[in-house]
């Protein structure tokens, strides 16, 4: 299927209230151009030092978000422009964007990864963690960043019920902490489901799915 084909039959099935983030990492510019001509605005991408040169070479309208693990040092390179980063995952991160949002005169909106899924390797702050940040002043105090919501990965299985079960769980995560909204601390976007568990995402109460393989075909990392 084309670029555009995959895009609007995705849509289809897409209750309006959920946006796509498609993500483009690893994906030549051409093809972002492809998701453009379809009415695309949305683009995810994982690599910080990489954003730059992609926001000055295609049209200007386009939402840049920053669904990757990030350094604290390659913050600098999205500040500028990116609409929402959906992984902040350490409080020393929450910091740096805070930082760098400041010095581009900015207030960026942010996502906390949570780590609902069973595999060691994913980033993200555990429920406990995340209570505790909420609780206490200080990130209700971080003049320069927006907490929009949370974003999770659940685990890479074909057990459909385990899936919706860490999805459900983030939900109710998120449902919970509505009660600490602040100036800064606004919960509004749910960020989870990818090309695999988008359809049960969206069942649990996703806002935003961010969806690659599914609309550009599988990476070619050998490209990288
Ligand atoms: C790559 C990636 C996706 C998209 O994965 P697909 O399986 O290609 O849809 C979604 N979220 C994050 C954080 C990613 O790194």
């Amino acid at each position: 299927m084309s670029i555009q084909n995959s895009i609007t039959s995705l849509l289809k099935t897409l209750p309006r209230e959920v946006r796509l983030v498609a993500v483009s990492k690893t994906q030549p510019n051409s093809n972002i151009e492809e998701a453009y001509a379809a009415g695309q605005r949305i683009f995810g991408e994982n690599k910080a030092q990489e954003l730059p040169q992609k926001y000055d070479d295609l049209p200007k309208d386009i939402e840049w978000h920053m669904i990757g693990h990030m350094q604290t040092n390659k913050i600098k390179y999205i500040a500028p422009f990116v609409t929402l980063i959906h992984s902040v995952d350490s409080v020393k991160v929450l910091e740096a964007v805070n930082k760098h949002a400041a010095k581009a005169d900015r207030i960026i909106s942010c996502l906390l990864q949570v780590h609902i899924a069973d595999e060691e390797t994913k980033f993200g702050f555990d429920e406990t963690e995340l209570r505790a940040l909420f609780q206490d002043d200080y990130i209700h105090s971080l003049a320069h960043i927006k907490i929009a919501g949370l974003m999770g990965m659940a685990t890479n299985t074909e057990d459909e019920d385990k899936i919706r079960s860490e999805f459900r769980t983030l939900k109710n995560l998120f449902s919970e902490l509505k009660k600490y909204e602040s100036e800064n601390v606004e919960m509004k976007e749910l960020s989870m489901g990818m090309s695999s568990d988008y359809a049960i995402a969206v069942e649990e109460g996703s806002t935003l799915i961010r969806v690659g393989s599914a609309i550009f075909g599988n990476r070619n990392y050998s490209n990288q």
